[in-house]
Formats: structure tokens, sequence, C-alpha cells
């Protein structure tokens, strides 16, 4: 290996830039970084892209921007600062914390139209949390959130129809909303089975599929 011909253009007395710009260009390529290392700047990427979306959707995203005008008209404004970029397991995408904060799983999102489905959704939960007295350990204060979170946000394509102008309560729609309700009520501590999550989501099926609550007014 040839250093001169590679050298960096860099004062020479400024070691401690040199040493930084090394560790950078060592990190790129991933040469002479220890695994930890590389897997620390992997990891910074992911939250960084993460980050930008998350700017981006609280600025123009139409479901997003809407959430957070009515969370501020109903007393709870959510500062961007409370919506968290973060490594997570593979098994989820976002989650809300009745304290206040959402957490989206950096590094999970292969398009911005699934994290903006995943913020829509997390801050239906928060919107619930300010607006009624959810009990977060009571399955079917749960399971409507979920249905609701669920039904409104893009998870199963309902803003899209708005979009188009019409909104269509498909069978389709209602058995999506239906599916992942089920599984985030079965993911609840305080759920026993599966029966016990399906039995919270059906007694409270008609009441909370048809809250539409803050989306009303598209009507
Ligand atoms: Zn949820």
């Amino acid at each position: 290996m040839d250093s001169t011909s590679s050298s960096p253009p860099v004062d020479p007395a400024d070691s401690r830039a040199f040493q930084r710009w090394l560790k950078k260009a060592a990190l790129l390529t991933g040469l002479g970084a220890t695994p930890e290392e590389r897997q620390r700047n992997h990891e910074e990427q992911k939250r960084l892209a993460c980050e930008k979306w998350k700017t981006e959707l609280m600025n123009y995203s139409p479901s997003v921007v809407f959430m957070l005008k009515h969370l501020k008209l109903s007393g709870c404004p959510v500062p961007s600062s409370n919506i968290v970029c973060a490594p997570c397991d593979l098994t989820r995408s976002g989650g809300f914390h009745p304290a206040g904060a959402i957490v989206l799983c950096q590094g999970h999102f292969g398009d911005k139209k699934h994290m903006e489905d995943t913020l829509t959704h997390e801050l239906i939960h928060m919107y619930d949390h300010c607006k009624f007295k959810v009990d977060w350990h009571n399955l079917r204060h749960h399971a409507c959130s979920e249905i609701r979170a669920n039904s409104l946000s893009g998870d199963c394509r309902y803003m899209r129809e708005l979009g188009r102008g019409y909104v269509s309560f498909t069978k389709q729609h209602q058995a999506c909303v239906r599916r992942r309700a089920i599984l985030s009520v079965r993911a609840n501590p305080k759920c026993p089975d599966e029966a016990a999550a399906e039995r919270a989501v059906n007694e409270v099926w008609e009441s909370c599929f048809n809250d539409t609550r803050p989306f009303d007014e598209i009507y």
C-alpha cells in the first residue's frame, strides 16, 4: 500500500483533524474499524435518516399535520423531541408511551409512507390518551384505541380512500383492522390469551370503529 499517494488533504500539523478524518474514512469503507464501531455508525446513519423523514412528515404529511393540530387543540401539543427515533426489535415499527412519547423504530421503514402510517397510528393513540380516560391495562380500552388507530391511519389504507374523496368501509378494510387490533391487544401484558383479545375487540367494535374523531370533519 502506497500511503503517500492517498494522503488526505489536511494540514499534517492538525493531527486531531487528521485522526478524525482517518476514523471517518475507515468507518465509511468499513476498513480499520472494529465491528462495534461499524455497527454504531450504521445505527447512527439509520437514526439520521429516520429523523429526516420524521421532520418532513411533521411538516408536510396531511395526516400527521392534522393529528398534531388536533392534539394541540386538545391541550396535548407534541413537540418534535417527544417523537424519538430509536433502534427496536424487528417485530415492531413504533410505539406509544402514555407519558407522552412516541418511538419510531429506525431502520424499520422501507419507505416514508410506512413511517407516515406508523406515526399517524401512534398519534391517534396519543389523541385517545389525551381526550379520553384510557386505562391501557383495560383490554377493552386498549382494543378501542387499536381499532381506531388501525382504521384511521393508513395501516389499512383508509387515508388513501379519503384522498380519493370518498370513504369505502370495505369488508377487507374491516378484516384488516380487526386482525391488527387483535394482534396488538394480544401483546398487552394483561391479556391472558388470544380468545380474550378477540373478545375485547368484538365487544367494543361497533362503537369504536364508528368513532372517527378527530377525522369527522373531513366528511
Ligand atoms: Zn397501536
